[in-house]
């Protein structure tokens, strides 16, 4: 089984081609990080206009670097939602025109079963059921895989995602965009318990909300200009990221012991947070619970996540008509 997929659904335009949902063949990323970041954050116009530029381009390297041709794929993937609706359009449109124009199956894909998927890839041994953080730029679950394509979710965030705090707080220090890798660069130089920031007291064991240690970040630096005093970047920043890891990190541990599971996992952006990593896996050995996580360049936004998603919709006869449309706000179904 060889597939195509396709990923535009925020500001990476991608393609990959993915052989059996396991071995990637190509996995080609055009990244439009520099033309937002004079703009401090994505800009959605901007965005699809360069998807649409770029797209053809990206989708013909991935063919070319996987060595094979239109006719031996079996199936065309691609992103449906959630996402920036513009940006979401352009890989719709282009998947269901090349589908049509080939005559293979087109198969919809949610772009954080993409992300879980990403794991598939790099882990023979990721197998369900087990339970799963997923952290990225719009989204903080935490979900128990039961099978492939059932999910249940156990948390989700009440407020920001743990990716777009991560962005914002290192806007409000001046980092600039992208926020998330910038701010664990910073962290590297700073003491994670110069600060204590608190921690959201939430009547659901499972659930985040980081809008508070936000706003207590946030404090900080105002306080600290307001009296002319000097500002560490990286103690804040290194503070920062050790309270939300911890968070993160912790609350997944103790879904998969609540649930009586042998393995967990993590995927989505933040997850290429090395701080992140360490905790979880220091977590999960030291409760003989195996650890997953996807090699950096699967973390974030790809097509190879994609295509290996699609493997298991395939198999389960998941298809896409023609009329098929982008949805901004698709939510996870859980089965
Ligand atoms: P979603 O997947 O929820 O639709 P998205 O696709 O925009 O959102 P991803 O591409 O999965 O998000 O991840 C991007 C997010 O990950 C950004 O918020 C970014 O700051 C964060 N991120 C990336 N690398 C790191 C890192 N090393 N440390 C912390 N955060 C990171
Ligand atoms: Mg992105
Ligand atoms: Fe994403």
């Amino acid at each position: 089984v060889l597939i195509l997929g396709i990923e535009s659904s925020c500001d990476e335009t991608a393609a990959a081609v993915v052989k059996n949902g396991k071995e990637v063949l190509s996995n080609v990323i055009s990244s439009q990080v520099a033309l937002h970041a004079e703009f401090g954050g994505v800009v959605p116009e901007i965005a699809s206009r360069n998807h649409l530029e770029k797209i053809d381009e990206v989708i013909r390297l991935a063919m070319d670097e996987a060595g094979k041709s239109f006719s031996e794929l079996t199936a065309v993937a691609v992103t449906y939602g959630p996402g920036l609706v513009g940006s979401l359009l352009v890989g719709v449109s282009e998947a269901k025109a090349l589908a049509y124009a080939i005559q293979k199956p087109l198969i919809p894909v949610h772009h954080i079963e993409g992300h879980i998927a990403a794991n598939y890839l790099a882990h023979q041994d990721c197998v369900p059921p087990y339970v799963c953080l997923v952290a990225s730029g719009g989204h903080s679950h935490l979900l128990y895989v039961e099978d492939y394509g059932k999910i249940k979710i156990y948390g989700r965030t009440r407020d920001d995602a743990a990716g777009e705090a991560f962005d914002k707080i290192a806007r409000a220090v001046g980092l600039g965009y992208p926020g998330g890798p910038k701010l664990e660069q910073s962290a590297k130089e700073g003491d994670p318990f110069a600060y204590h920031f608190p921690k959201a007291k939430l009547d659901t064991p499972y659930d985040f909300s980081f809008s508070g240690v936000k706003s207590a970040v946030l404090n900080e630096l105002n306080h600290k200009k307001m009296l002319g005093e000097e500002i560490r970047v990286a103690d804040l920043c290194a503070s920062f990221q050790e309270g939300v890891c911890e968070d993160l990190a912790e609350k997944c541990l103790q879904l998969a012991l609540d649930l009586g599971v042998s393995k967990m996992a993590v995927a989505g952006g933040v997850s290429a947070n090395g701080c992140l990593r360490r905790k979880m896996e220091e977590k999960a050995k030291a409760h003989g619970l195996s650890f997953y996580c996807p090699s950096p360049v699967l973390c974030t936004d790809n097509a190879a996540m994609i295509a290996a998603a699609a493997y298991y919709d395939y198999q389960a006869g998941k298809r896409g008509e023609a009329s098929l449309n982008a949805y901004p706000s698709l939510a996870l179904t859980e089965g």
